[in-house]
């Protein structure tokens, strides 16, 4: 049975898009046919961690009605597909967010897991992501406002009909100044499925246009994605 996860958090810059890149490529490696698709069209970044920047047909496209979904889609690393937005602010001014509802049913048929890379805050872009995943996976760090962030958007999330599977704590330095794993859970009234460490190794990756779990495999953000992932995947 497929299943869309949406990755989302309130606040921007705690690691979206680096979780929807690399649990997306953890899954495919694991054997699932497994879409990753950009929803943050204003700052689109899916592409650029992944070697899609230059693509010439985008989500972007298919939301303006120019371009079927078939023709946004590109091979990843360990065969998993993605769909990226485009970089420029024109493309993203031209495309319809009530359309994705439409996008991702046409995607669903063709895989095990779609993951959807989600815009902070909430626009009605950021929302519309929320509303039709099956489960939406907050994306924390750890620190007052990434938690309180994350808060939001569980309410919102909820106040739109979906529902949140937990929270991945992520650029965790375990340092006792952070906010603790117990007290996220307590906040956030979900579990915290996952802990990836603060990994220079991340930032390198991504300037080889590479998900860190296929640049750096060894290191320990990947090894953290890959547990998440084997997890989702049912294979733990
Ligand atoms: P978002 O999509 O939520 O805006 P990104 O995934 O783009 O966030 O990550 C924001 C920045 O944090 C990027 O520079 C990324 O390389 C870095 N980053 C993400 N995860 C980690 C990590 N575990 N350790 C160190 N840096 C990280
Ligand atoms: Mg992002």
């Amino acid at each position: 049975m497929v299943k869309v996860y949406t990755i989302a958090s309130g606040k921007g810059g705690t690691g979206k898009t680096t979780t929807s890149a690399n649990l997306g490529t953890c899954l495919a490696e694991l054997g699932k046919e497994t879409y990753v698709m950009d929803a943050d069209m204003g700052m689109a970044n899916l592409g650029i961690i992944m070697g899609l920047e230059d693509v010439p047909i985008t989500l972007h496209e298919v939301l303006a009605g120019n371009a079927k979904v078939s023709e946004a889609v590109y091979d990843g690393p360990c065969g998993v597909k993605v769909v990226p937005s485009g970089i420029s602010l024109k493309g993203f001014q031209n495309a319809d967010p009530d359309k994705l509802r439409d996008v991702m049913r046409e995607l669903i048929g063709k895989c095990e897991f779609l993951i959807i890379d989600a815009p902070a805050g909430i626009s009605r872009d950021g929302v519309i992501p929320l509303a039709i995943a099956d489960e939406v996976i907050l994306i924390v760090n750890p620190e007052l406002s990434s938690m309180v962030d994350a808060l939001k958007t569980k309410i919102l999330t909820e106040l739109v009909g979906g529902s949140v599977k937990g929270a991945i704590l992520t650029r965790a330095t375990m340092e006792n100044t952070e906010v603790s794993k117990q007290k996220m859970e307590e906040v956030l009234g979900v579990k915290v499925i996952g802990i990836i460490p603060e990994d220079p190794n991340t930032r390198r990756a991504a300037a080889y246009k590479s998900p860190i779990v296929v640049k750096y495999p060894d290191s320990d953000a990947s090894k953290a994605y890959r547990r998440i992932a084997a997890n989702l995947a049912g294979t733990t």
